[in-house]
Formats: structure tokens, sequence, C-alpha cells
């Protein structure tokens, strides 16, 4: 018998949970959030599988126990002003929405960055900020940041996002090159300190310069 999509999305939160994912807050979020809203059509029935999937400019949105576990790392509270690079399908924004006071978040992709506009305002989300741009510029207007949140993989740390780091504040990144294991990096900041934690092996897309007007 074929399983409705609120059957595999419990199946999911089942699977995020015997991964690791103990915080109850992260897994409502990801319990209320509709997924396939944030996919391709055709994909949809894949839409609570633990596994990345294609979007439109041939970028990706990520596996749903790797946002649930860089979520987790960022240990955000609902006072935290968030940065997320790479909005992509507006997924992993919404989530953090859900969990910090104002999301800020900046696509290089203008296709993408519509489509995730078009989302937020669906699902009635309003404490999201959006940026057309580059950014490994961060979003200096904005900044500092207490949490920062990179969705694409980069070969070093953009400084320019580690000044806008507030002091204590917390950083999440795939570091690595395409042809290499990337690993995701935690950064916390005390003063001019910054502690490095290389975490868990991943694939990400790569964090590129420009911006791109058209799919
Ligand atoms: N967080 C997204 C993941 C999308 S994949 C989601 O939940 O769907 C990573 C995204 O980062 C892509 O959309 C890609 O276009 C974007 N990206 C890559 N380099 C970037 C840069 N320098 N500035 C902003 N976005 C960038």
């Amino acid at each position: 018998m074929k399983r409705t999509l609120a059957e595999k999305k419990a199946q999911l939160l089942d699977e995020l949970r015997s991964l690791g994912i103990e915080d109850e807050a992260i897994l409502s979020v990801i319990n209320s959030i509709p997924r396939e809203d944030f996919i391709p059509r055709a994909l949809r029935r894949q839409a609570y599988e633990n596994a990345a999937l294609p979007i439109d400019s041939g970028q990706t949105i990520s596996q749903p126990y790797i946002v649930a576990y860089m979520t987790q790392c960022l240990k955000l509270t609902k006072k935290h002003k968030v940065l997320e690079v790479g909005t992509g399908s507006g997924y992993q924004a919404v989530v953090l929405a859900g969990l910090c006071r104002r999301l800020f978040t900046i696509e290089r992709h203008l296709p993408l960055l519509n489509g995730a506009e078009a989302i937020f305002k669906k699902l009635n989300i309003f404490n999201i900020t959006t940026l057309f741009g580059n950014g490994m510029k961060g979003w200096p207007e904005q900044a500092p940041f207490d949490r920062i949140m990179v969705t694409a993989a980069s070969e070093e740390i953009p400084s320019k996002l580690l000044e806008q780091l507030k002091e204590g504040g917390i950083m999440v990144i795939p570091v690595g090159a395409q042809t290499e294991t990337q690993h995701i990096i935690r950064i916390t900041r005390k003063g001019d300190d910054y502690i490095q934690e290389n975490l868990l092996p991943v694939k990400f897309v790569p964090m590129l310069p420009g911006i791109v007007h058209e799919s």
C-alpha cells in the first residue's frame, strides 16, 4: 500500500531522532513545515525521504538530517538574529525562522530567491528578510549576527562572515573543495579568538562569487 506524505513525515522524524536529533523544538518545527512545497512537483512523493533533492538553477535542497544537524549545532534561542548564506529552496530558512527572532538570508540565484519569497508568503512567515547578492560578503548593514549558517561549501571560511559574527556567536559552514571530502565546521567566537570544531563529513554545492539573474 502507498504511504501518505503524513506517514512518511512521521517516519522521517523517527529517523532523525534515531540519528541523534534530540532537540524537540527542532523536531517540532520540521514536523510543521511542508517540505513538499519546496521541491519540484515531480519529486513530491520523495519529499520526506532523508535525502538531498535537486531544485532549480542546478542547486539542491539539503538532506533533512543535515538541516536538523546544522540547526542543532547553532543552539538557537528566540532572541537570536541569524544570517543564512544560500537560501536555495527556502526550506532551511523556514526551519531557522521558526527557532530564532529574525532570519536574514542571502541567495545569488534570483529565480531561487523569488521562489523562496513566494513560499515564505504562502506559509505566513514574516520574520525572514532576503537579499539577492553574494553571501561571501555577509550583510554588513545588518551585522553583527548571533548565529550564521552557510549552506554552500567553500574552500576557505570567508573572513567577512567571521567579522560579522557577534562575540559568543556561533557559525556553521561546510568547508572543503568539491573534489575532496567536505566537513561541517562549527566556529565559536570568543573575543578575537575563533574556536573551531570539525564535525560531520558532508557534500554540498559550491559557494560561488557573483550573482545570477536567470536560471
Ligand atoms: N539552504 C538551502 C540549500 C540550497 S543549496 C535550502 O534549504 O534549500 C546552496 C545554495 O547556496 C544554492 O542555492 C546556491 O545558489 C547558494 N549559493 C552559493 N554560493 C552563494 C553565495 N556566494 N551567496 C549566496 N548564495 C550562494
